[in-house]
């Protein structure tokens, strides 16, 4: 028996051919949060709906700019003031009714990151900035939550997956947090690539499919289409996920 009714296994058949009911039903019953509602975020929204996560979290606190249109693909002309989760939430519930989506109208900070992260099979870094990142990344190590993070700018962009205890964190990877910058310059389908390999990577470590990033850092340049993969060591001097285990 499954718990999968006969209009799910009909909207999910072409990927139920593949890794079958039980990943599916995996898939169903995971709680996956996506912190950032803009180019990776939007982006990561609409292809786990699609896909079939039981149940996401969306967290931004942010209204929709003209600006913002070039890459955050759940946004659309006449959303611009709105609040992004919502202008996200109504796309989404749309496309896939069959799903639970909360949406956190909040900016992420020391207060609120356990709430933002509780209860989640997985955690999704789709900001644009290092200090919340190391927040998120601490918050999710702290309590053995895995986080895939992704960074974009300019044709360029990165994926590293943090599973607790199995390798290594954000700050093994970055021992100084890098530079923040404002309004990052970037091409929006390159966003959308990056998206795409962490949504990959997502349902590859929520169904346990594949061989999950774990420990390398994917990086991907378009300008001459390559893709690099650069092998992390846990630091058995991190902060955060030096002394455990
Ligand atoms: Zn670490």
């Amino acid at each position: 028996m499954t718990c999968l009714a006969g209009k799910e296994l009909e909207r999910y058949d072409r990927q139920l051919r593949i890794f079958g009911v039980k990943s599916q039903e995996k898939l169903k019953n995971s709680k996956v949060t996506i912190v950032g509602l803009g180019g990776l975020g939007c982006a990561l929204a609409l292809y786990l709906t699609a896909a079939g996560v039981g149940f996401l979290r969306l967290v931004d606190k942010e209204k929709v700019e003209l600006s913002n249109l070039n890459r955050q693909i759940l946004h659309w002309t006449p959303d611009i003031g709105r609040e992004k989760t919502l202008s996200a939430l109504e796309k989404l519930k749309k496309l896939n009714p069959e799903i639970t989506i909360e949406t956190l109208n909040i900016e992420v900070n020391e207060n609120n990151i356990h709430r933002i992260v509780e209860g989640s099979t997985l955690v999704l870094d789709a900001l644009d900035n290092w200090k919340t990142r190391f927040l998120l990344n601490d918050e999710c190590v702290k309590n053995k939550i895995p986080l895939i993070h992704a960074g974009v700018r300019e044709f360029q962009g990165q994926v590293f997956v943090i599973k607790p205890g199995e390798g290594p964190c954000l700050r093994c990877l970055f021992p100084q947090p890098p530079k923040e910058e404002e309004r990052i310059p970037v091409i929006g389908a390159v966003v959308a690539l990056i998206a795409m390999i962490q949504a990959v990577e997502a349902l590859k470590l929520l169904t346990g499919w594949g061989k999950s990033l774990i420990g390398t850092l994917l990086f991907y340049d378009g300008i001459i289409q390559n893709i690099e993969r650069i092998k992390v060591r846990r630091n058995p001097n991190c902060p955060i996920c030096g002394m455990r285990d």
